[in-house]
């Protein structure tokens, strides 16, 4: 089957959260499968230069958006066998320093830049040969896909057209512009209303995928659930709710390849579930890293996010305080970046702290790496979570998650209370600095008793959360897909 993806970031080029790993890694399960699989993203700033097999397509476009006439090429990159990426390249679009935004503002021309790169998914999907049978889109970046697909469709009786899929991966971005942006699409006034992109007067690109795709999915069964109700849903929960039986979860993959802990050239030290001692090694190696006492009796708790609310480093910070203050003996490390509140937050709690917690602000994916590695327990207590990607790489690396019961870190955790022989992880309902204390605190337990640890951690290791797997249940929607439309 022929399958199209389009993103706004696909790992290795580009990332700024799970959406770039989600896309990345299933394009090429996919492929693996045998399937033929294209995916369209935009080309940001130097990925050309990253990546020596990235050549021009030979393919310009010349496209109306709104008022201005715009033309542009592609590049490509044949991955590998049945896998091919390609980038869309607008310099004047695309080559700044973020990717959504700088400086935490969002680019102002949002909704241009991302209804180009759907008018030239459109035109890709037209110019494929042959035609795609599923466009897979994701997120509100991708939101107008559907749309374009679907006006292509009904108005101008293209007959073979591409069934759409929309993944939400995260419902609390929606892409909201002023309506007068409407005019970007150019498709007639008549088609902005309650049942495409029109929202309380708004346009919303994610609307128009959740309105007219030919079906949805999120990235984990709880979180498809959670996402009906008003405390989920986003304001949107009720057009959910009309396509509740359309709307799948399945939960995202691992791409072992890159997070393994016995072939990884980013981490200093190898081990595996049966040979532990290489992770204790990993463990002093980031405490000599991040300037903590080499101490390998106190339990390591780590913590690799966007600063956000909805991970809930609020939560995070309030119990750490409080069980430091009780005299619980641990380290803990943060790396991520985000709300400058946090920030300095997190900054002036660790100068206060410097023997028990290290905060690095910024990304960096190679110490993501030494952190999950080197830690003993990882922290998410997340507000809501679609899926979660780090408690999965956690668990493979032996490192205990402790977790908020929600979305896909529920679908994914093990609990003592679920079942005592195969639990993985520890996990906790409230959101509150409160329950994530008491959390730790039996984390604190698990730690002082070695017999316990070992099962955790054997528990975690095993269980198998890899793409192949889940990239089955994506063929099988697929062909759900082509049955129906
Ligand atoms: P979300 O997409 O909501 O941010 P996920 O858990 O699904 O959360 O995915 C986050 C991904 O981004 C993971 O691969 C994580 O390791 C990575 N990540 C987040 N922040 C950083 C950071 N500061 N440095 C390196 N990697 C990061």
């Amino acid at each position: 089957m022929r399958i199209l993806q389009v993103a706004s970031e696909v790992h290795p080029y580009s990332k700024t959260g799970g959406l770039a790993d989600m896309v990345g890694a299933l394009s090429r399960a996919l492929a693996r499968k045998g399937h033929s699989v294209d995916v369209v993203t935009p080309a940001y700033r130097g990925v050309a230069g990253r990546f020596s097999g990235i050549r021009p397509a030979d393919w310009r476009f010349g496209l109306w958006l709104g008022s201005e006439w715009m033309t542009g090429e592609l590049l490509r990159h044949d991955v590998e066998p049945g896998l091919t990426v390609w980038f869309l390249d607008y310099p004047r679009f695309f080559d700044r320093v973020g990717i959504y935004n700088e400086n935490q503002v969002d680019y102002p021309d949002n909704a241009a830049r991302f209804a180009l790169l759907g008018k030239v998914a459109l035109l890709l999907a037209r110019y494929l040969e042959p035609t795609p049978a599923v466009v897979h889109c994701h997120d509100w970046q991708a939101g107008l896909v559907p749309l374009f697909i679907h006006h292509a469709r009904v108005v101008e009786g293209w007959g073979s057209a591409p069934s759409t899929l929309f993944t939400i991966h995260n419902l609390a971005y929606q892409g909201w512009f002023p309506a007068p942006q409407w005019g970007l699409t150019n498709l007639p006034l008549s088609w902005f209303h309650r049942d495409s992109a029109e929202s309380h007067g708004q346009f919303n690109f994610l609307k128009a995928g959740l309105k007219l795709a030919d079906a949805l999915s999120t990235v984990s069964p709880r979180y498809s659930r959670e996402i009906c109700t008003p405390e989920f849903g986003c304001g949107l929960e009720i057009e959910l709710l009309r396509r509740e039986y359309e709307l799948t979860g399945i939960l995202n993959g691992v791409d072992y390849e890159e997070w393994n802990t016995t072939s990884n050239p980013a981490l200093p030290f190898p081990y595996s579930a049966g040979a532990l001692e290489g992770k204790a090694s990993n463990k002093e190696a980031l405490q000599r890293e991040l300037g903590l006492p080499l101490e390998p009796d106190l339990p390591l708790f780590a913590n690799i996010s966007r600063l956000t609310g909805q991970k809930g480093m609020d939560i995070q910070l309030a119990a750490l305080r409080q069980l430091l203050s009780e005299g619980a003996r641990f380290q803990f490390i943060l790396l991520g970046s985000g709300d400058p509140v946090l920030e300095t937050a997190y900054k002036e709690w660790a100068q206060q702290n410097k023997k028990r917690v290290a905060v690095r602000l910024g990304f960096d994916s190679g110490l993501a790496q030494r952190i999950e590695a080197g830690a003993d327990f990882y922290l998410m207590p997340s507000r809501f979570e679609p899926c979660g990607l780090n408690q999965l790489y956690s668990l493979r690396y032996g490192t205990i998650p402790i977790v908020r019961a929600t979305g896909g870190l529920d679908d994914s955790v093990v609990d003592v209370r679920e079942n005592p022989d195969a639990a993985t992880g520890i996990k906790f309902d409230e959101a509150s600095g409160a329950a994530l204390a008491h959390a730790i605190r039996k984390a604190l337990a698990v730690f002082s008793e070695p017999s316990l640890l070992a099962q955790f951690r054997r528990n975690a290791m095993h269980a198998d959360f890899s793409w192949e797997r889940q990239a089955s249940e994506y063929v099988s929607l697929y062909e759900h897909l082509l049955h129906e439309t």
